[in-house]
């Protein structure tokens, strides 16, 4: 069975990495695809953990060499999630997770429509603001920007299947658990399942 490959966005301040890894915490088959980017990185972050931070030119060379599923342009800078390893999880059967913004999303899914996409916000636009500031990493004129982009992103949640508000983290990642278990349930995803037994019915 081909696993399932879900597509979170929302805006910044939304909390998505925080849920993430809270869901991704209590399974092994889960796996967060780490996106390449020429943004530099803040201080907490992880080479090859977070991002795989690089300057333009080598951002660019693998984007001519057909290396990335989706990229974009976001906040002035580039962003791109890594075709091979994504599909050698979803080969494998695991569920593989992008957290990207609208424009990349948009092309996966119609890429993959068997994609799941979820859209996550915050309950207000002045918690998002909150959080964002609350991160104490980003300069005003950033926070300015990421508000700008934040605002400009609900445009785009009729795209997405499931649209999640994240008030309480725990409460979130229990939402985004119940969507992926019923998604990997549906009998679309599960073509072998009982096949001998539904021949011998049928027969
Ligand atoms: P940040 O700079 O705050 O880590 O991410 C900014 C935005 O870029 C977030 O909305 C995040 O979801 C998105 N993003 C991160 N990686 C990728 C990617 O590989 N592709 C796309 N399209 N967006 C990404």
């Amino acid at each position: 069975m081909t696993g399932l490959l879900v597509v979170v966005s929302g805006p910044s301040g939304a909390g998505k990495s925080t849920v993430l890894k809270t869901v991704m915490e209590k399974r092994s088959d889960m796996f967060f695809s780490v996106s390449a980017t020429t943004r530099s990185p803040r201080p907490e972050e992880v080479e090859g953990k977070d991002y795989f931070f690089m300057g333009f030119e080598a951002f660019h060379k693998l984007r001519l060499e057909g290396r990335f599923l989706e990229w974009t342009q976001y906040a002035g800078h580039c962003y791109g999630t890594l075709y091979d390893p994504v599909m050698k999880r979803l080969n494998n059967g695991e569920t593989v997770v992008l957290d990207i913004e609208t424009n990349g999303a948009t092309q996966v899914m119609e890429r993959y429509p068997a994609a799941v996409s979820i859209f996550l916000t915050p309950p207000s636009e002045a918690e998002a603001e909150r959080r964002l500031r609350s991160r104490g990493t980003e300069s005003e004129e950033t926070i300015c920007n990421r508000l700008e982009v934040t605002r400009g992103c609900f445009r785009y949640i009729d795209r997405y299947q499931y649209i999640v508000i994240n008030e309480i983290i725990e409460e979130t990642a229990k939402t985004l658990e119940a969507i992926l278990t019923a998604e990997r349930a549906r009998t679309g995803r599960n073509p072998g399942l009982f096949a001998d037994f539904r021949k011998q019915r049928i027969d």
